[in-house]
């Protein structure tokens, strides 16, 4: 019987995340050993402007519960309403070298977080293909060769970002929440670059909340009863990377002395590619997970294919 496997993604969301909560992760995971796939917002530094999130309904629950400026802190909270958006990749670029020198995988999360949060879905195709061809070429231009995997701002995926990413070549990406590997298909629409979901929620969907204390979140994390199934965390250099560092390298020995095996997304993306007959077709569909506000990308039903 093999063990749980858990492959960890680090999303990566502004400026402040990308100086000081990568280097942290980068140390802490290459000191225990643990492979990770660090996910980077390349353009400007937006953040402030998703104080216009504050009139959505939901948002001042989840901000009272985890206290938005002592996470993000107050000046990342002012980019880009008074001071312009700082442009993540040019700042950082070395940082972000450091961690693919490390051995670590590399890939995009976003051109600029806030506009593919809020807008994609009122965007035209074309747009949304010039949205992440910006983010295509600061990748290039950071890390010298072509990105092989991207995981979208706030679980934002549609048609119009599935058809970018086919469009790139992408090995695979990770943009939505669900169980198993798949093939997306939106509507009548199949799309051919694997999707692998994350799994389990986010420290940020369970913080503060009283039925998740944080002393026992790590073994609640963990207490997945299917052996060999791979789960994906999704942390964030944000949190994890900065004020719950110390609970995240817990959380990683916890995990070891549960004989979680940590595995890397790029190996079973090649793994799942090399018999993309045997991965299945599942509809991209929008949902909303518990602890976070508005929907996002979900994975729905499987969809049994005629043998052509
Ligand atoms: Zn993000």
């Amino acid at each position: 019987m093999s063990a749980q496997r858990l492959a960890i993604k680090i999303d990566v969301d502004t400026d402040r995340g990308t100086r000081e909560g990568v280097p942290a992760l980068r140390d802490l995971l290459q000191k225990k050993g643990v492979p990770a796939t660090f996910l980077f917002s390349l353009g400007p530094d937006n953040t402030g402007r998703a104080i216009r999130r504050i009139f959505r309904p939901g948002f001042f629950r989840k901000v009272s519960r985890t206290s938005v400026v002592s996470v993000y802190g107050l000046r990342t909270l002012m980019n880009g309403v008074l001071l312009p958006g700082p442009d993540i990749a040019r700042r950082n670029a070395a940082v972000m070298r450091s961690v693919a020198e490390a051995g670590f995988e590399t890939g995009i999360h976003c051109w600029d977080h806030v506009f593919w949060q809020d807008r994609l879905f009122a965007l035209s195709e074309v747009r949304v293909l010039e949205e992440f061809g910006k983010a295509r070429r600061a990748y290039e231009e950071v890390f010298g060769m072509p990105a092989r995997t991207a995981g979208a701002a706030g679980w934002q995926a549609n048609a119009a970002s599935l058809a970018a990413y086919d469009a790139a070549g992408l090995d695979y990406a990770t943009d939505v929440r669900g169980g198993a590997p798949f093939f997306p298909a939106v509507g009548a629409r199949r799309f051919k670059t694997l999707q692998i979901p994350t799994t389990l929620p986010t420290l940020d969907e369970l913080m503060g909340r009283p039925e998740y204390p944080l002393a026992k979140l790590a073994d609640m994390l963990l207490a997945r009863p299917e052996p060999g199934k791979l789960d994906v965390f999704t942390i964030h250099a944000e949190i994890e990377g900065m004020s719950m560092l110390d609970w995240f390298g817990q959380f990683i020995d916890r995990a070891k002395e549960r004989g979680v095996a940590f595995v890397s997304l790029a190996d079973e993306a090649a793994a799942l590619n090399a018999r993309r007959d045997a991965v299945p077709v599942a509809s991209l569909d929008q949902g909303e997970v518990d602890g976070r506000s508005g929907t996002l990308a979900v994975q729905g039903a499987r969809i049994e294919e005629r043998a052509a």
